[in-house]
């Protein structure tokens, strides 16, 4: 396809955005990127490092040891995060790490980080990137935002079954209070809050399929693709 674009899809915790940005850039042989682990890595590091969030000197120089990779993992099929050389994927998906990490996303230096390498990988378009910011702050003049919804007891329910798979002891509740608690840290943020672009298509996919919401996602891409 000659006319590649920028998509962007931006929303709430587990909305299911990194799925259906996954499905999208297989289809249309995109390149994914999921933000959220870029962030999640980031957190880790300075949780594995005891960096102080509050310690400006402390973080700039925790920044400038970080090297963030994406490697595909076959077996998966997925992308996995790479930090600093060493496959941190399932790591920066425990609760410690979401705990913490939408706190260490708030951290101007952190989002300035991020952002930068996100925007050098849409340099040649042709990707489906997901987070919070990438339709307002990333890539504002994308040609495609999308901001996932979902009911929130729907979003509880499916992150539980996700993340029962690897830790059965998991309770609901513990899910819920992170969400919530990201939820907030994420709108109420000063640098780039989470919120709506103008221009986005809101896309709630609480009553949807993965595969109804992915055609829908689709025709919207072909339809600007062209
Ligand atoms: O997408 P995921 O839920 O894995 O993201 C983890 C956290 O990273 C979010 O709760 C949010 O605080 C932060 N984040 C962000 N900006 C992005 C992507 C994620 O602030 N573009």
């Amino acid at each position: 396809m000659p006319n590649k674009i920028i998509i962007a899809i931006d929303g709430y915790s587990s909305c299911g955005k990194s799925t259906l940005a996954k499905a999208l850039a297989t289809k249309l042989s995109y390149v994914f990127i999921d933000t959220g682990a870029m962030y999640r890595a980031i957190a880790l590091y300075f949780l594995r490092n005891g960096i102080d969030f509050e310690n400006e000197i402390e973080i700039n120089n925790a920044l400038q040891n970080i090297k963030l990779n994406f490697v595909y993992n076959q077996a998966t099929l997925k992308s996995d995060m790479v930090l600093n050389g060493e496959n941190v994927e399932a790591e920066i998906r425990e609760m410690r790490v979401s705990e913490k990490v939408s706190e260490v996303a708030t951290i101007g230096a952190v989002r300035d980080f991020a952002v930068a390498q996100q925007q050098v990988m849409g340099e040649s378009k042709g990707i489906v990137m997901d987070g919070r910011d990438i339709g307002t702050v990333v890539f504002p003049t994308a040609e495609l935002k999308i901001f996932v919804t979902a009911d929130p007891a729907i979003r509880v329910e499916r992150r539980f079954l996700e993340l029962q798979a690897t830790n059965p002891t998991i309770r609901k509740q513990e899910i819920e209070e992170n969400l919530q608690h990201r939820d907030l840290m994420d709108t109420t943020r000063e640098r780039s809050p989470l919120k709506q672009a103008a221009d986005a298509i809101v896309l709630d996919n609480s009553q949807m399929t993965r595969e109804e919401q992915f055609n829908l996602a689709l025709s919207w891409a072909l339809a600007k693709i062209g």
